[in-house]
């Protein structure tokens, strides 16, 4: 931690290259949390590309890989608000989704995707600030996000949240994070009943493994990182950009039927 995406051996696949658009979110405003690296690049790239402005909020520590997705955002046409600071801050959170609205003049597509995964051989080694920690950044983050975005977020908005197939095959080395994963799927579930009454549809991305930079850097250990994947139907882990598709379709007006859904991307290991 942190871990850059630019400093990993194959560097990932986001789209920078492969993604191309068809203008499926023209003219929306879009928030993604995680947005520098990973899962929530892909998704940045691939809304501009769709024709959305799109805010991104990570680590001060990753604004290398920030910078990167700002100016593939920017080359589109679209407007990008970089927002660097610590989800783990209740004041941070209600703040970048209030510099979001200002700056894009509007919030219509939510993607609450920032997450923390640290592995923890044996219980004993879970210590509280760990377990705060993962708690604070995958949980308190999502609802604070969430209850101060959505007073700005009209009907025909979407909520996507980011779990894992670890809320349904916990590993036995994330005790803390597999407990967050399965809270987002409960809570993105709830949401979506009591939002669809406004209008607004929430659902659940739950990846499977996914070359990032969250396994490399203590989210497993180096002999599980270097046989990555490995166990999928397709015998590697998942490129970024894989996802994007997913996180286009659950924006768009196109999943106007699909409210309180989880999308399994795990390379065939299920979610259930
Ligand atoms: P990633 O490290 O590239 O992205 C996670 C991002 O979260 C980081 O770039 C960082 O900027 C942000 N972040 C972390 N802690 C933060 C904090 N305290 N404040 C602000 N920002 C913070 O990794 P990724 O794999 O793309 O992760 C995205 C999501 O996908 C996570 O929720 C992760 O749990 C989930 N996921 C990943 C995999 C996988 O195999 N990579 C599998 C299932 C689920
Ligand atoms: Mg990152």
């Amino acid at each position: 931690m942190p871990g850059l995406a630019r400093k990993m051996d194959p560097v990932p696949d986001h789209g920078e290259e492969s993604y191309r658009g068809s203008g499926r979110l023209k003219g929306r405003k879009a928030l993604v949390t995680g947005g520098d690296s990973g899962i929530g690049r892909a998704a940045a790239i691939a809304f501009a590309r769709e024709g959305a402005d799109v805010a991104i909020s990570y680590l001060p520590e990753e604004g290398a890989d920030a910078k990167e997705v700002i100016a593939l955002i920017e080359k589109e046409g679209r407007t990008s608000i970089p927002l660097p600071g610590d989800i783990k801050d209740e004041a941070w959170c209600r703040a970048l989704v209030e510099k979001t609205v200002t700056g894009l003049g509007g919030l219509d597509i939510l993607v609450i995707n920032a997450g923390r995964q640290q592995y923890r051989e044996k219980i004993e080694d879970l210590s509280t600030d760990d377990f705060d920690k993962t708690m604070k950044t995958n949980l308190y983050a999502l609802h604070w996000i969430a209850q101060a975005a959505v007073p700005h977020m009209p009907a025909g908005a979407s909520v996507i949240t980011t779990a894992s197939i670890q809320a349904y095959q916990p590993s036995p080395i994330l005790l803390d994070y597999a407990t967050t994963k399965a809270g987002i799927v409960a809570y993105t579930k709830a949401l979506a009943k009591q939002l669809i009454e406004r209008g607004i549809r929430a659902n659940v991305v739950a990846p499977g493994p996914v070359w990032t930079a969250l396994q490399p850097s203590g989210g497993q250990p180096d002999e599980k990182v270097e046989k990555f994947g490995e166990d999928s139907d397709f015998g590697r882990p998942g490129q970024p950009v894989e996802l994007a598709p997913v996180f286009v379709l659950l924006a768009s007006q196109e999943a106007s039927f699909i409210n309180g859904e989880v999308y399994g991307v795990t390379g065939g290991k299920g979610v259930g």
